[in-house]
């Protein structure tokens, strides 16, 4: 026999356990095969009738020759398109040691402080960076995009008006087209009416809760708001601001003129346009509003020593706590971009990023001069960097010479914007002024740039020059060589816990791996260069690579059709009950509102569900987890009349793969409902069943859970919705970009396809793996989780499991018992640091519990490491309750225990330091120190404090 047709099979990378461990871990289970197994898990009348239909799983090599065809049609000509995306320069140690590394892509949101303590000092210098450019008091640690941003800032503003009789949100005329497309969606469900006018002509009447401007405007405009926020605030009417933050460095910020919020998009500090995205969206306010902010707010504490510490602050305001109450339904932001944005500012400056944003504007003066001078029509007096030329008949010509010279501008009617960005250089000038010569039929030499630019002037008026400085603190005053740059981000990243250190079996989070050779297209040229409004025929890469990813998840939901809009799972939430809304409408139905959502429910479900003015009844659960049937039964018939949807996660949020789903589908649909599947909990389905299979109408998938997008601590993500046929014409389209009907709903984010440069990584994760591969992974995702359950029953009840004592992907630890003798599930969580491992989820979706999920790509012994860990620390519970130790001062109560306290010349405790950071052998041979002791949470919340310190006001 040759080897010559021999391939590698990526399969084998992704899945953890080879084949004999896979044996071994079946035996424990007492079952001969894994189909066996899975026979016993999922219900069989829930069993999809085939195997997936995908094409042929590539090798990784393979793939990377394929994909890299895939990227070449699409056309890198220069973007001058602007409308708030940019092209940037990423500065390399920032690419290859923050976007390209592991070690901060992989990371979990930042629940767990002690082993987070990187992102959680790189998101308070992005909030420091935002509030210091745009001169406001508090700054939240990223929202999806800038038009989102906006509508949240709205919602905001709404929430909290004084005159409950104001319903109207004033806009100006002058705006991203985008951003108003998503205000318009969100302003529905309210009642909320968009006043959209031309400010200088707008009146301040009594029904006008807020108004909205954008600075500088969306035509590049510079305009002073400063009397008319005034004559706002007269009127009881706040003002919120979409900005640049580059122009910032060089403009009056808003918080000096008397804006309330501000808004607007960081990916100029160094995040690829990425075809739209991810980037990370900024929200900034006053203090009056810290309790009314949406997403996540990170705080400086103390840890247990005194020491400094930092913590996700405010939580009680977010959904996971407030439900249908929540100010928003913000679960996954863009932490990974918030970092490089943060650390694009440390890298630059105060006096790099002034350099950069003087240098934009000079080369725009440069460039309005010269093209006066040929004759052109430039209508912006003031502005930064963005100047816009009348054409006339002169458009058609100017258009297609620019082409020819691969040049992308911003055409609108016979108007032509032009926006330069940081990497516009005196070349580039030379370029467009020939380019603008030609269509006059002049010669370009005649223009003397060099004289031009000799007495060049501002176009920045006197009193909107920034006079404050800004970027002051010394984090970012003392990195500038590459070497110090390099290090402060390696000294962050060593204080994070992620998949490069152990498993992080987060249940419903799904941390499976992020293999490189999926990572590797993300940064490319071809797919990080690219404007999302750029020209079509510029685009037929992405167009191909997204046309595929809709064919696959397509098929693997069962579904009719993929939208690519939203940024998270809890924008497809919204989505999916925006579009279940206008179905419910054209069928005359628009008084259907009423949403019932398990009492098991994850929190963005009813906050979404509120979000999209439905209001919320709950679902009661019975005693053995799964969902009341009769209760069901019965709230679906007595709201028939007004029944809207179902929203259901499946398996359960208790890891079951709960019987009467059909059913319970049935129910709805028989009293009018639509199924919403929350699908979250996708990883125990691919290959098995589906949503469309059991009978839902529309599902969201995690891309970045189940389809391997990293989870970036906490964010980026990408929620596209799957919809069955007769939804199909209500998906969201773009005001831009069609990419929808014209039954389609406005759009639910600033871009066509979202965060379209990562959806490469599901990509190239379906292609490499195939149907059968994904199958498969599945099916091993269920054994890895039942094998945990059967190392684990005897030292922890498991809560639920379905008829057979299986349970799906994932299985929830019950610790409430341990309460009795003082010991919490916190406790727990903080102990397992100190065995170097992520706590699983805690205290969701059963309050006092911890919920695990190892996913298909842990191996056996990864695994048996972390059941090995937490059957010690169930000793060391028990210890507790024979009363062997002090309830207060023990292992548990202490940890973690950093290297500070353990090496400390005094030590108090009734136990030894070996046991309170090496309780294990396999510890010996790799330790992983949590850099802080546990975090204060109160002590943070009550004296807040949201950018960085200064060393004396700490001290
Ligand atoms: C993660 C999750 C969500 C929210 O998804 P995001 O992408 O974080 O917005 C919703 N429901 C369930 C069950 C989840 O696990």
């Amino acid at each position: 026999m040759s080897n010559i047709h021999f391939q590698e099979k990526f399969e084998q990378r992704h899945n953890g356990p080879s084949a004999a461990e896979a044996k071994e871990m079946l035996e424990v289970l007492g079952v001969s095969s894994l189909d066996q197994l899975i026979e016993q898990t999922v219900p069989s009348q829930i069993r999809a009738a085939r195997p997936l239909q995908l094409p042929t799983a590539l090798s990784e090599t393979a793939y990377l020759k394929r994909v890299r065809q895939i990227a070449e049609k699409n056309k890198v000509f220069k973007s001058y398109i602007g409308q708030g995306y940019a092209d940037i320069i990423l500065p390399g140690v920032i690419q290859r040691n923050v976007f390209e590394n592991p070690g901060w892509y992989t990371q979990y949101t930042p629940y767990q402080a002690e082993i987070a303590q990187g992102r959680l000092q790189a998101l308070l210098n992005f909030q420091t960076m935002v509030i210091d450019m745009t001169g406001m008091e508090i700054a939240n640690a990223s929202l999806l995009d800038e038009a989102t941003a906006a509508a949240e800032a709205m919602f905001m503003l709404f929430a909290a008006r004084k005159n409950k009789a104001a319903n109207v949100f004033l806009v100006s005329d002058n705006i991203f087209p985008q951003t108003l497309d998503v205000l318009k969606t969100r302003a529905l469900p309210f009642g909320v009416e968009l006043r959209i006018a031309a400010l200088s002509e707008a009146e301040l009447t009594a029904d006008v809760f807020a108004t909205f401007v954008q600075y500088p405007a969306a035509d590049g405009a510079i305009v002073d708001y400063k009397a008319f926020a005034a004559a706002a605030h007269a009127n009881n009417i706040a003002v919120c601001a979409a900005v640049d933050l580059m122009s910032l460095a060089l403009l009056t910020p808003p918080g000096e003129w008397g804006a309330d919020v501000v808004v607007g998009n960081s990916q100029r500090f160094g995040v690829p346009m990425g075809f739209g995205g991810p980037h990370a969206a900024f929200f900034a306010t006053k203090d009056a509003y810290k309790r009314n902010i949406p997403g996540r707010i990170i705080g400086v504490t103390i840890d247990s020593a005194g020491n400094y510490a930092l913590r996700m602050a405010l939580q009680t305001r977010e959904q996971h706590i407030r439900r249908d109450k929540a100010s928003s339904n913000i679960c996954t932001a863009q932490a990974l971009l918030a970092i490089m944005a943060s650390f694009y500012a440390v890298y630059h400056g105060p006096q790099g990023i002034k350099n950069i944003a003087s240098r934009i504007h000079d080369l725009t003066v440069l460039l309005d001069s010269a093209l006066q001078e040929l004759g052109y029509n430039q209508l912006n007096k003031a502005y930064f960097d963005t100047l816009r030329f009348d054409l006339g008949a002169e458009v058609a010509g100017l258009k297609s010479e620019a082409l020819n010279n691969e040049l992308n501008f911003f055409y609108d009617g016979a108007t032509v914007g032009i926006s330069l960005d940081e990497t516009t250089t005196y070349e580039d000038i030379q370029t467009i002024v020939k380019v603008f010569a030609k269509v006059k039929a002049k010669n370009a030499a005649d223009v003397d740039l060099a004289e031009i630019a000799a007495n060049l002037g501002t176009a920045i008026p006197a009193e909107l020059a920034r006079t404050s400085s800004y970027l002051t603190h010394e984090i970012f005053n003392k990195y500038r060589s590459e070497h110090e740059m390099l290090r402060y981000i390696k000294s962050l990243e060593a204080k994070d816990l992620s998949l490069c250190h152990s498993m992080i079996p987060l249940g419903s989070c799904t941390m499976k791996l992020n293999a490189t050779a999926e990572m590797t297209p993300v940064t490319w040229a071809e797919f990080g260069g690219i404007h999302p409004f750029a020209p079509v025929d510029q685009t037929s890469g992405f167009m191909q690579l997204i046309g595929e990813l809709n064919d696959w998840l397509s098929e693997i939901t069962g579904f009719a059709k993929m939208s690519f809009q939203s940024n998270s799972g809890a924008q497809g939430e919204y989505a999916g009950l925006m579009v279940i809304r206008a179905y419910h409408e054209s069928r005359g139905d628009s008084h259907r509102n009423i949403c019932l959502i398990p009492a098991s429910a994850h929190g963005t479900n009813p906050a979404s569900a509120s979000m999209a003015g439905l209001k919320v009844v709950v679902v009661k659960c019975d005693e053995r987890g799964n969902i009341d049937v009769a209760d069901l039964k019965a709230k679906a018939e007595e709201h028939a009349a007004n029944l809207n949807s179902l929203m259901v996660t499946y398996p359960s949020t208790h890891g079951v793969f709960e019987e009467p789903i059909i059913e319970i589908c049935q129910i709805i649909h028989a009293n009018g409902g639509q199924v919403y599947m929350d699908g979250a909990n996708m990883n125990a389905q691919v290959g098995l069943t589906s949503p469309g299979h059991i009978g839902a109408d529309v599902c969201h998938l995690n891309l970045h859970k189940t389809f391997c997008i990293p989870h970036g601590g906490g964010g980026p993500g990408m929620g596209p919705i799957g919809v069955a046929k007769h939804l199909v014409p209500f998906l969201p389209n773009h005001a831009v970009i069609e990419v929808s009907g014209e039954q389609g709903i406005t759009a639910v984010s600033a871009a066509p396809f979202g965060s379209a440069s990562i959806l490469v990584i599901s990509h190239a994760y379906i292609a490499m793996m195939g149907g059968e591969g994904l199958t498969n992974a599945t099916k091993i995702a269920i054994l890895n989780a039942n094998y945990i359950k059967a190392r684990l029953e005897a030292h922890y009840p498991v809560l639920y499991a379905g008829n057979n004592g299986r349970c799906a992907h994932e299985m929830i630890l019950d610790c409430r018992a341990f309460k009795n003798v003082g010991v919490e599930v916190a406790d727990l969580a903080k102990r397992l640091m100190d065995y170097g491992f992520h706590a699983p989820t805690v205290s969701f979706p059963v309050a006092g519990t911890l919920m695990v999920e190892p996913t298909e790509s842990e191996s056996k012994a990864e695994i048996d490491r972390f059941c090995d860990a937490l059957i010690a620390i169930r000793a060391e519970v028990a210890a507790v309750e024979a009363g062997e130790v002090d309830p207060a001062n023990n292992v548990l109560k202490n940890a973690p225990h950093t290297a500070a306290v353990v090496t400390a010349d005094e030590w108090d405790n009734a136990y030894s330091r070996q046991l309170a950071a090496y309780p294990l052998p396999y510890l010996k041979l790799n330790k992983f120190w949590p850099s802080v002791g546990r975090v204060n949470d109160s002590q943070g919340d009550r004296t807040l404090i949201c950018s960085c310190p200064s060393i004396e006001e700490y001290a």
